[in-house]
């Protein structure tokens, strides 16, 4: 018997479902579930109602100790670089390469080193300007983080973005890590390189097995969230991955797929 959940609440939904599998149904307070032996196809039913559906994994949730969530388009609304080169008037051109980035089509580290040195010269501020004015944290993200404390569940974020924007929302969010690349500034300029690793797909996926040692846990006990191309190695290595509302590569590759509600569709998948 596999378990189906429906991450919204919508009975007109849930009884054209029940007509047509004839399965168990159960109501809870922010989603329902369905209990079937029968194979169905969630695609169908995602792309029929406009609501997320997802097979609830065989996995013992009450063992989860870690989140790690990337942060541009998952966490956050934005994708900062972007942001940042509207104020160098090139946005365009840098959301076009950010995009094949993320789609998996171009190598991350040299993309991100071609992006960085476009916004050379542009004066510090526009980093807050970003901060304050564009970023949004997503929907159901500060719930989201909120449950996980309840939970004891460690949360971070850990970007290919820059230290400067993951540090601040770990501290307004109160995540207990983050991580991210150092922009390097002179004479209060971006200098249009960074400092240190780049975060790339392996470098992310190196950070989980970090704090799992940090913690004394297993790869099985924590749950990852991405978007892009360089989000599936850590992914590929968590307990529980999620694609929150993703590239078509990252859906493809992920156990749990959120693509029309909030971040605290995730919270769904703890109820018992
Ligand atoms: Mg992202």
């Amino acid at each position: 018997m596999k378990t189906i959940i429906q991450h919204s609440t919508d009975a007109q939904i849930s009884t054209q479902i029940t007509d047509i599998y004839h399965c168990k149904i159960k109501y809870y307070d922010t989603h329902i579930r369905f209990y079937t032996d029968q194979q169905i196809d969630l695609d169908v039913l995602r792309q029929t109602h406009s609501t997320d559906f997802n097979y609830l994994p065989t996995l013992d949730f009450s063992q989860i100790k870690l989140f790690v969530s990337d942060m541009d388009s998952t966490l956050i609304n934005i994708e900062c670089i972007d942001e940042i080169a509207d104020f160098a008037n090139i946005k365009p051109q840098v959301a076009a390469i950010t995009e094949r980035a993320m789609q998996g089509e171009l190598d991350f580290k040299t993309s991100l080193i071609e992006r960085v040195a476009l916004l050379k010269g542009l004066d510090i501020d526009v980093l807050n300007k970003v901060y304050a004015d564009r970023l949004r944290v997503n929907e159901g993200g500060r719930e989201l983080v909120r449950f996980l404390k309840t939970k004891s569940i460690k949360t971070s974020v850990v970007s290919g973005g820059f230290t400067f924007f993951t540090n601040r929302l770990a501290k307004d969010l109160g995540l207990d890590h983050s991580r991210g690349c150092v922009l390097n500034i002179e004479n209060n300029q971006l200098a249009g390189t960074t400092q240190g690793d780049i975060i790339d797909a392996r470098a992310k996926a190196e950070f989980v097995r970090e704090l799992c040692n940090e913690y004394s846990i297993e790869l099985n006990q924590v749950i990852v969230v991405g978007d892009g191309a360089n989000d599936l190695e850590m992914m590929k290595i968590a307990g529980l991955s999620v694609a929150y509302h993703a590239k078509p590569s990252v859906l493809a590759q992920a156990n749990i797929v959120i693509s029309f509600g909030g971040l605290d569709k995730i919270i769904d998948l703890f109820d018992e």
